[in-house]
């Protein structure tokens, strides 16, 4: 039998006091290692041992609080990440995954049987559009697409089957700001989960703290930051973490999409920086979005009173992170897009590359990229330009630099 130090057990959503300090809540987690290292150890068993059958029984039957089973089920180190993670959300408990994707299908499908209908935002990752689209068709789920900002279409879409509202808190590509509160009070009474992907704003916004029933992130992009690895993670109450790990039916535990403990390790590391990357990120995307108003381009960013969601975001984010570093830039047709991007990688602003919360700035055109899964009418429907180029802006010291040479490709190629 292996029993782990886990600290005692953090303030729930519901004991939570007015203002929720994810980074506090991250910090004051105590995880020693084994001799008392600053780290907790790390646990690369995928079987553990017990001294007694009972014991192994009791674990199957999930009676067994302290033991660890195998690592598909849980392991030591993810359940340092998961305590550290649902800390930060304010939510019960997490479970980390293998990949962003492997957190939202985990989610959806403990969720949803066969003959089940989803409503989400037409507006987000195009691989989460493609698994809605296409892949759920062969279990029967039906799902319904809507403008997250139309509230009475959404409520229009409810159906007695409906099992998930599902949407993004800053939608990718578009960074519209869902309204959270209004999205859960929509559903209350029902059984409807309100599921939100966190990716583009972690401690910036949380779900959770504004009614979100699960929240789902990619780790790969902003929470790990380093751009070395693909991770996911699922936020929510013990009981549906407790459902999705069961032996005999949860979904985690059956599909098999668990995150390797070496891979849990290093994230936890990085999560331990996140407050101050997100700060730095948020500086340099309003910075560059300062500048692109300054220059008359046709800019997206939530953080400036152009954007139509500028006040909601006001009201939902948190202070302390600013509004996030994803910012795009409009363009209007590939074929410009295409060599500005080409220049900008050139001339050193950073990485053409899908992808985002890297310390390097990343840059790509949607449309054509990370959400080319979206057939080319229902972008245009939503509004996705054909020359719509994401910026992921990094983690620069010299800002002013960064915007100098996206000044020089543009006015190069004759577009400022
Ligand atoms: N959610 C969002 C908002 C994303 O941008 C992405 C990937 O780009 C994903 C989920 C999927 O994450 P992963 O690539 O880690 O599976």
């Amino acid at each position: 039998m292996l029993l782990i130090f886990v600290t005692p057990n953090h303030k729930n959503s519901k004991q939570m006091s007015k203002k929720h300090d994810p980074a506090s809540a991250i910090q004051s987690l105590k995880h020693f290692g084994e001799f008392g290292g600053v780290n907790p150890s790390i646990t690369d068993s995928a079987t553990f041992t017990f001294m007694t059958e009972d014991e192994m029984i009791n674990a199957f039957h999930g009676e067994a609080p302290g033991c660890f089973l195998y690592s598909r089920h849980w392991n030591p180190t993810n359940r340092y990440l998961s305590e550290s993670l649902a800390a930060m959300e304010g939510t019960e408990l997490a479970w980390v995954t293998g990949s962003g994707m492997a957190a939202i299908t985990t989610t959806l499908l403990q969720l949803c049987n066969t003959g089940d209908h989803i409503i989400t935002s037409v507006t987000t990752y195009g691989g989460t559009f493609a698994f809605l689209n296409n892949y759920l068709k062969k279990f029967n789920i039906d799902v319904t697409f809507v403008n997250i900002e139309d509230h009475d279409s959404i409520r229009k879409a409810i159906r007695p089957n409906t099992k998930v509202l599902y949407t993004e808190s800053m939608t990718n590509p578009m960074l519209q700001i869902s309204d959270i509160p209004a999205l859960a009070e929509m559903i209350k009474g029902t059984d409807i989960k309100l599921v939100v992907d966190n990716t583009f704003t972690p401690m910036i916004i949380a779900p959770a703290q504004l009614g979100a029933d699960i929240v789902v992130y990619s780790m790969t992009k902003f929470i790990n930051g380093k751009n070395d690895m693909v991770a996911g993670a699922i936020c929510a109450s013990e009981q549906f973490i407790n459902d999705i790990s069961d032996v005999n039916t949860g979904t985690a535990m059956l599909l098999g999409p668990v995150l390797d403990p070496l891979r849990s390790s290093m994230v936890l590391k990085n999560l331990g920086t996140l407050h101050i990357r997100m700060q730095k990120h948020s500086e340099n995307a309003m910075y560059l979005a300062l500048k692109f108003k300054e220059a008359g381009t046709n800019f997206k960013y939530p953080g400036l009173p152009e954007h139509k969601n500028f006040e909601l975001f006001e009201q939902l984010r948190n202070k302390d992170f600013g509004y996030g570093g994803m910012i795009a830039i409009d363009l209007e047709t590939a074929e410009r897009a295409a060599p500005f991007m080409e220049l900008m990688q050139e001339r050193g602003v950073g990485y053409h590359a899908v992808s985002l919360g890297y310390f390097k700035t990343l840059f790509s055109n949607s449309g054509k990229s990370t959400s080319s899964e979206v057939p080319e009418h229902i972008q245009e429907e939503m509004g996705l330009s054909q020359g719509l180029v994401r910026f992921s802006v990094g983690l620069d010291h010299d800002i002013e630099r960064t915007w100098q040479l996206i000044k020089s490709c543009l006015v190069d190629l004759n577009y400022l």
